[in-house]
């Protein structure tokens, strides 16, 4: 019996290109006003909660990375989309525990903020033969909002030296999330001297991962090389008891 590939519900692939052709220009419009080209900004599709078929109908309409950040949902959900060729993003919180499962399909793991997750993913990159890159996460709230990650600002060169001594991850650069209730502008903004203190010591480090639905234009001001984007391509999500309901994408307003 030859499988064919699942394929999403009707309207579905409609959708999501009308979705993605409105995210690629508003990341035009916000490259155009920082004086940047559109092209060195990478659209990392987030697409927790969302099924396998959607990930192979974003990857048909051009997308080659996609972010995930529950290993549980994660893991299956690569096999499903192996053939796919895609770069797979762990962007969410990282138990130690789970860092070994991660390393099986992580090409990079965006939400390295402690060191015991440095050595725990090296550990599990090793044992599968394979290479990772790492972008240390960032606490731009100053530790007022426990549970979104993150290492504090002062810490964040000590962890890039304990991966640039790794065997086989990659220091790749930075990423946060902006702080609730904060202004983005100003906290993408200390982001990026962060990664300018960074890249001085690692010339090589320059990923500055920034930027989501409602805040990548600030982020791409700021200089993010790659934005993580869930709800404006694939459309709301919630989470039910454990079950994952898709709720229909409503148009995001641009600007
Ligand atoms: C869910 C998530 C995103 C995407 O968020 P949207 O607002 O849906 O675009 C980006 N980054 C991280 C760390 C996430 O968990």
């Amino acid at each position: 019996m030859t499988a064919l590939p699942p394929q999403p519900r009707d309207g579905r692939s409609g959708e999501l290109a009308a979705n993605l052709a409105a995210v690629r220009a508003r990341i035009a419009a916000a490259a155009q006003a920082a004086g940047r080209d559109p092209a060195e900004v990478t659209i990392i599709a987030v697409s927790k909660t969302m099924p396998a078929t959607d990930v192979l109908a974003v990857a048909s309409l051009g997308i080659t990375d996609v972010g995930e950040n529950r290993d549980q949902e994660a893991g299956p959900k690569f096999l499903q989309c192996r053939d796919a060729g895609l770069r797979w993003h762990f962007v969410g919180q990282l138990q130690r525990n789970k860092a070994a499962s991660v390393a099986r399909y992580a090409d990079v793991v965006h939400s390295v903020d402690r060191a015991e997750l440095v050595t725990a993913l090296d550990r599990g990159a090793q044992r599968c033969d394979r290479h990772i890159g790492v972008c240390l996460q960032v606490d731009l709230a100053g530790g007022s909002q426990p549970g979104r990650g993150g290492a504090p600002i002062g810490q964040v060169l000590g962890l890039a030296e304990l991966v640039a001594g790794t065997q086989n991850l990659e220091l790749l650069g930075v990423m946060a999330v902006a702080p609730l209730g904060g202004q983005p502008e100003r906290a993408f903004a200390q982001l990026r001297a962060i990664s300018e203190l960074l890249v001085s010591q690692h010339p090589q480090a320059t990923t500055i991962s920034a930027g989501m639905s409602a805040d990548l234009e600030p982020a791409i001001a700021a200089g993010a090389t790659h934005v993580r984007i869930g709800s404006a391509l694939f459309g709301g999500r919630h989470r039910s008891e454990g079950n994952l309901i898709q709720i229909p994408a409503t148009p995001h307003a641009a600007g």
